[in-house]
């Protein structure tokens, strides 16, 4: 990995799943950036992490107890991963 690994309490941007894929393609919502706080590292798989996502109108604990969540570069837009923040 190229970047610098994450350490808990950082600040990252969490890959929503999205809605399902209709039959033509599309989907009602595509996966999106949410904001998220690294709250554990995996210290055997430093690109896997453990996440609070501060979704719009709520809060998503994602440890690594159920699984985390895995770096994927932000162009990827990969739902369930994590990334560091575009810049704009
Ligand atoms: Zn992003």
């Amino acid at each position: 990995m190229s970047q610098p690994p994450a350490s808990v309490g950082r600040t990252v941007h969490y890959v929503s799943h999205g809605t399902p894929v209709r039959s033509d393609g599309s989907q009602a919502f595509p996966p999106t950036c949410r904001a998220a706080i690294v709250t554990e590292v995996d210290q055997d798989d430093p690109g896997r992490v453990g996440l609070v996502v501060l979704n719009p109108t709520g809060q998503f604990f994602h440890p690594l107890a159920a699984g985390g969540s895995a770096h994927a570069d932000a162009d990827e837009m990969l739902g369930g991963s994590w990334h560091w923040p575009e810049r704009v």
